[in-house]
């Protein structure tokens, strides 16, 4: 099929006429269990009645007024993040990259101010994932996404996660910040220890950096905690978030204590539709429902429940599934298969799942998916898996012994 959109994605045929909590409605006439959440963004499923009424609300009343003007729903939004985290201010993007931008942006002036323009240097880890702006895929320092677009943007270093000794050698007086995800999505649902983020924050503390959580993942819940620091003990001085945040509204936001924002002073950063007031109902509508008493428990009893069956299912099938990985409900399957011949095998079962690199399958449900929801996927995923296995019988040598 041609198609006037730019070929960058490879889509499946396959489209959604509407959505109802955690199930999809193909075109094609079926049902979908969607456990990739839309890339664990729709975090309150689909056409949540609360983020529906939150959204048609604001959208009669005003949509947009620039940032010229006082915005309430977004200082009430703002507030509400900064009562709930480490942070003083925020910043309101309309994506990840760009709330990554502000935080690259951020930690350069706050050096800048202190008078050594020279640190400008942010540390990244090797599998990141920051998002597609030039600066973000030097800081997410991917070959095969720097590839073809001229000079990488300077200033951004990487060493492999875990290894303070290739950290502590590359850390200089050049050296701005550090910034990471606690759990890697794009590349492979990687955690790194709370003992690493840990030695990171002491690192940063001893050499005046910085420390960025990339949270744009792992944020708003989907870890079991309201953001994924919250499991090592350790405070950033800039996170930023986006996804979940918006439950499919396009919103991002970059977080900071008053200390490490002290450089972006009046004009020296913006955005036009940044934290319009339809992003920012929807952000509070979402906020709604995750701040509520239990919710975020719930995540948490889930995702261990989810982790158990994914551990039996890994048991059941050692020749389709080699790990189970993860936290809460963003959980990863590294595959013996090929990861997309698992994604498809899935969705031949009518369950939504997400490649990422490493080979792992991403199983990103809405947070306010059921436990009998989770069975129902499980029983997809072992069907699945039987697939695969009988074409592996198939395709077998013949005569080969099994
Ligand atoms: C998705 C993602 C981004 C980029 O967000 P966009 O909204 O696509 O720009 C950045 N960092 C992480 C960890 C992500 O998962």
């Amino acid at each position: 099929m041609t198609s006037p959109l730019l070929p960058t994605f490879a889509r499946a045929e396959l489209s959604f006429e509407k959505g109802e909590g955690p199930w999809l409605y193909g075109r094609d006439g079926e049902r979908y269990l969607d456990f990739g959440a839309g890339i664990a963004v729709n975090a309150l499923g689909h056409a949540h009645p609360h983020l529906v009424q939150a959204l048609t609300e604001q959208a009669s009343k005003i949509w947009h007024s620039s940032n010229l003007f006082q915005i309430p729903e977004g200082e009430r939004l703002a507030q509400r993040l900064v009562d709930n985290t480490f942070a003083d201010f925020v910043f309101f993007t309309n994506s990840g990259a760009e709330a990554n931008e502000a935080a690259i942006k951020m930690a350069r002036r706050y050096h800048h101010v202190n008078g050594n323009p020279e640190r400008f240097h942010i540390v990244t880890f090797e599998g990141a994932f920051h998002g597609r702006t030039l600066g973000t895929i030097a800081a997410g320092g991917q070959a095969k996404y720097l590839e073809g677009f001229g000079p990488k943007v300077q200033g951004f270093d990487q060493v492999p996660p875990e290894d303070m000794e290739a950290l502590k050698a590359v850390i200089g007086p050049q050296t701005a910040a550090l910034m990471i995800e606690p759990i890697q999505g794009e590349g492979g649902v990687r955690s790194v220890s709370p003992a690493f983020l840990r030695e990171l924050r002491a690192l940063c503390d001893q050499n005046g950096l910085l420390l960025i959580f990339d949270e744009i993942q792992t944020g708003v819940g989907r870890t079991g905690k309201l953001f994924a620091y919250e499991w090592s003990g350790v405070t950033p001085d800039i996170m930023t978030v986006a996804k979940g945040i918006g439950g499919g509204f396009p919103l991002g936001a970059c977080l900071a204590t008053a200390e490490a924002g002290k450089g972006l002073t009046l004009g020296t950063h913006g955005t036009t539709f940044g934290g319009n007031p339809l992003a920012m109902a929807v952000g509070n509508a979402v906020l709604d429902v995750i701040l509520e008493p239990a919710f975020l428990e719930g995540v948490e009893r889930k995702g261990l429940l989810l982790k158990q069956r994914l551990a039996e299912l890994k048991d059941r099938h050692p020749s389709v599934i080699a790990e189970v990985r993860g936290q809460g409900l963003m959980m990863g399957l590294r595959t013996v298969v090929p990861n997309t011949d698992f994604v498809n095998a899935a969705r031949a079962q009518k369950l939504i799942v997400i490649g990422a690199g490493d080979n792992v399958v991403r199983l990103l449900p809405p947070l306010i998916i059921t436990e009998a929801d989770l069975g129902e996927a499980i029983d997809r995923l072992d069907a699945a898996c039987a697939a695969i296995e009988a074409e592996q019988k198939n395709t077998a040598q013949p005569g080969a012994v099994q």
